[in-house]
C-alpha cells in the first residue's frame, strides 16, 4: 500500500466527510473507489487504439463542440430532465480523437462520463 498527501478544496473535503458518515466507510476507501472509477474511464487513453464507448453529459451547449467531432460521434440522444439537458453520444474511432472530445466536454459540462465499451487495449 502506498500513501499520498493530497490537497482538496474545503467543500470537497466536507462532502467526503459526509459520505464517510452516510456510507460507514473510511475516507481512504472512498478515495480508492473514486480513483478506480476515474482510472477505468481514462486509462485506456494511455495506449493509442480503436476505441468505442458512450459519453453521457448533463449540460446545454455541448452540440456545438460535438459538431466538430462528427468523425467519431456515430449518434446522439438529447433529452430534458427538469431544467437539465441530458445527452448521450455513441462514439467510435481513434482513441486520440475521442480523448480530445472527452477533454473538450469536461471543459464545458458540469457532468461528463465516458463508458468505454469495446477497446482493443482491454484484455478479455
Ligand atoms: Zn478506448
Amino acid at each position: 500500500m502506498r500513501r499520498f498527501g493530497v490537497s482538496i478544496p474545503d467543500n470537497l473535503a466536507e462532502d467526503l466527510d459526509r459520505l464517510v458518515k452516510i456510507l460507514g466507510v473510511s475516507r481512504s476507501e472512498i478515495v480508492r473507489e473514486a480513483l478506480k472509477a476515474y482510472l477505468k474511464d481514462f486509462s485506456h487513453y494511455l495506449t493509442k487504439h480503436e476505441c468505442c464507448g458512450i459519453i453521457a453529459t448533463v449540460s446545454s451547449g455541448v452540440l456545438k463542440v460535438v459538431e466538430e467531432y462528427k468523425d467519431v460521434v456515430n449518434s446522439y440522444t438529447h433529452a430534458h430532465l427538469g431544467d437539465s439537458c441530458v445527452n448521450s453520444f455513441l462514439v467510435s474511432g481513434s482513441s486520440d480523437r475521442i480523448a480530445e472530445l472527452h477533454r473538450r466536454l469536461l471543459g464545458v459540462c458540469e457532468h461528463v462520463r465516458f463508458i468505454p465499451l469495446k477497446c482493443n487495449v482491454f484484455k478479455p
